[in-house]
């Protein structure tokens, strides 16, 4: 399990402090074709700021070599906002004083039809988590409604066992995202305050249980700004990488969420990820894990969501909202989990994207199909 894998790094982190790593560190990372783990650790160094062009350049070369200039783009679809949990970071807190809202099955199909209208083919579908009010049995009933309507159905709901995942990806779903929010176990206990979320272990297995129940693409990430963002983005980069090596038929993908704005006074102290920041997180991902798919959000302005692109961007969040229904209305309906910086319609996304050359895409669901065998067992040892 990845569990060891952290946990064995956890104990052994302290021994290759950022400040150690120089510049001969650095160059030896970005001169290798396959690199390893303390490569991964130079590029996240202080040393390695200076470099930051060259390693943009090399990310750009992989970055074309494995998935051409294309960018497939989806949104998401929130189903429901109550939540067991108390996160410091959400709004949908479950103390937080907001409109609680879950969707009819009926008011599901009319989101996917405006949803649809726009071209758009991929949907992730979230619930703020849950269970009792949003169960396995609601979610899979919604998934049978979106099928006619969009060629990939994504979850990103509270962490279920291999069982449901399995029952979920033969209703419909092939995508899947899980945040880990804190891979530091300390900053995790401090930012979740209540509810079965608090469960770190259980949360860190959701992304092998999914693999295992069949599913074909699975995103990852940790919510930069909680805790050290080298560590954390570190953990990221290893997860995946287990991931890539264990679930060799599955598509990994990280996404680099940063705080936003939400309901609540909680503000991040300890480390600030800023765009520079941001953009050396977002190299060491490309040039460590060359076929890792990379995800960027409406979080992100229209103007670092440009600039991000040529730097490894593979997946594109568009035309989003963040509440409960609002598509079949044109606007947010209700409390936004948090506030989106990016609200570009899908049609202007698209225009941008021909313009610098990109090739927007819609649909990708049938490769991943075909790779996608029904029971799926790791060779995780
Ligand atoms: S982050 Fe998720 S689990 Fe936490 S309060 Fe928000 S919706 Fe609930």
């Amino acid at each position: 399990m990845f569990y060891d894998v952290y946990k064995a790094w956890r104990e052994n982190l302290s021994q290759y402090p950022a400040e150690a790593f120089e510049a001969g560190d650095v160059l030896r990372a970005l001169n290798r074709d396959r690199l390893d783990r303390l490569d991964l650790l130079a590029l996240l160094s202080p040393a390695a700021q200076p470099y930051l062009e060259e390693m943009a350049q090399k990310a750009h070369r992989l970055t074309i070599q494995n998935f051409g200039r294309t960018i497939s783009l989806f949104t998401p679809l929130y189903l429901a906002n109550f939540c067991s949990n108390r996160c410091a970071y959400c709004s949908f807190n479950a103390q937080n004083q907001i409109t609680r809202r879950q969707l009819s099955l009926e008011e599901v199909e009319q989101e996917a039809r405006a949803i649809a209208g726009t071209g758009l083919q991929h949907i992730l579908l979230l619930t703020g988590e849950s269970r009792q009010k949003s169960g396995p049995e609601y979610i899979e009933a919604c998934v049978e409604r979106l099928r006619p309507h969009f060629a990939s159905i994504g979850i990103e709901v509270y962490p279920l066992e291999e069982e449901e995942y399995r029952r979920l990806y033969e209703a419909g779903v092939d995508a899947f995202t899980m945040f880990q929010e804190a891979y530091d176990e300390d900053i995790y206990a401090e930012v979740h305050l209540a509810g079965p979320k608090r469960n770190h272990r259980y949360r860190m297995e959701g992304p092998e249980r999914a693999c295992r129940g069949g599913i074909a693409s699975v995103n990852i990430g940790a919510l930069l700004g909680l805790g050290e963002w080298r560590t954390e983005s570190f953990f990221t980069a290893l997860h995946a990488e287990y991931l890539q090596k264990h679930y060799p038929d599955v598509e990994v993908s990280i996404s680099m969420p940063r705080l936003r704005p939400h309901v609540g006074t909680f503000q991040p102290v300890a480390s600030p990820v800023t765009d520079p920041v941001l953009v050396q997180i977002m190299l060491a991902y490309r040039l460590f894990l060359p076929r890792v798919g990379l995800t960027l959000s409406t979080r992100e302005s229209p103007e670092l969501r440009e600039d991000l692109l040529p730097l490894g961007v593979t997946r594109m969040s568009a035309g989003s909202l963040t509440s409960v229904g609002g598509y079949s209305e044109g606007t947010e309906t209700g409390s936004p989990q948090f506030e989106i910086a990016d609200d570009r319609p899908v049609d202007e996304i698209v225009k941008m994207l021909r313009t610098k050359g990109y090739q927007p895409t819609f649909c990708d669901w049938v490769n991943m199909r075909e790779r996608t065998p029904a029971l799926r067992q790791s060779t995780a040892k």
